[in-house]
């Protein structure tokens, strides 16, 4: 029993995944990027997502870290305790933005990118290139905000 065998093995036993590769349909995108500027977008979301991977990483291990350092200096834990919330503050928001970055590649690859994720309407090439994580049209981004805005006033 010494052998490792890995349980992923077997999924290459599977056969291949149907469907074309035909690749065909360049010229249906809803987002009305040029192929160059699509990649480019792509490129940005990959490294953005990169990015805010290793910010969140490293805001949690500072945040761990100083909660070790609280736990030998109870003394210090009221200072410490303002920063360890902005760590977990940036840490949360950076995760936000991982996540919104993570579901535009997803929309790419499922060649949704650039529709309302509630109304299916293009969001317009001008609108994607300058927030490239875009899931809602303006219409239905105001309806949400107007909604959430008078749900709970005065949030942090
Ligand atoms: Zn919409």
């Amino acid at each position: 029993m010494g052998d490792v065998r890995r349980d992923g093995q077997e999924a290459q036993d599977g056969q291949d995944r149907q469907g074309g590769q035909g690749g065909q349909d360049a010229g249906r995108e809803h987002d009305g990027l040029a192929p160059g500027e699509r990649e480019a977008v792509a490129t940005e979301l990959l490294a953005e997502s990169e990015r805010l991977r290793l910010e969140i990483d490293a805001a949690e291990e500072a945040e761990a870290q100083l909660r070790a350092d609280c736990a030998l200096d109870a003394a210090d834990a009221g200072a410490e305790n303002v920063s360890r919330e902005q760590l977990r503050d940036r840490s949360a928001e950076a995760q936000v933005r991982l996540d919104r970055t993570v579901a535009a590649l997803g929309r790419l690859r499922e060649g949704t990118f650039g529709l309302c994720t509630d109304c299916s309407r293009p969001l317009g090439r001008e609108r994607l290139l300058a927030v490239p994580t875009a899931a809602l049209c303006l219409a239905c981004r105001r309806r949400r905000e107007a909604a959430a805005g008078s749900h709970s006033r005065g949030g942090g």
